[in-house]
């Protein structure tokens, strides 16, 4: 399947979408994912298109896994979580509904289970929130 430049993520790099932005630098954006699977969920994208890891190139892949150590160490500040987990779906009986590589940095705590996949949408006023307090610790 070719990369579709209408995707979500795509139209949030361009601007045309807006974003509760966590960290940006020349290769990636960090931003908070807008139906959260526990407080916190964070999403990493390379500003190269590619659809999931085996289209991006390696340089691009590398920068977005840069950027989602440093910005899961500064959730870890923020939530103090006892645990966190990276996900990255590839393909659509993998789970993955936006066709732009991504990763989530979501919060875990014992016992307890994150919630459903495309739940519910979060405040946007929480969501700024949570995404200013991730900022105070990059
Ligand atoms: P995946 O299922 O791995 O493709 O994950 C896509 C993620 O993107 C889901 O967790 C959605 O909640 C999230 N998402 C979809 N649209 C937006 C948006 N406009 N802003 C932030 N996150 C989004």
């Amino acid at each position: 399947m070719a990369y579709d430049p209408s995707n979500i993520f795509a139209r949030i790099l361009r601007s045309e979408v807006p974003c509760h932005k966590v960290y940006e630098d020349d290769n990636t954006l960090a931003f908070m994912d807008i139906m959260p699977q526990a407080d916190g969920h964070t999403l990493v994208i390379p500003r190269t298109p590619g659809e999931n890891i085996h289209d991006l190139p390696e340089e691009a892949l590398a920068a977005t896994i840069r950027t989602t150590q440093k910005v899961a160490g500064a959730i870890r500040l923020a939530f103090d979580p006892p645990g966190i987990m990276i996900a990255q779906l590839n393909g659509a009986p993998a789970g993955q509904s936006v066709f732009h590589l991504h990763f989530h940095i979501v919060p875990r705590y014992a016992g307890k289970d994150f919630r459903m996949a495309a739940g519910e949408m979060a405040d946007p006023a929480v969501l700024a929130e949570h995404a200013a307090r991730i900022r105070a610790h990059l």
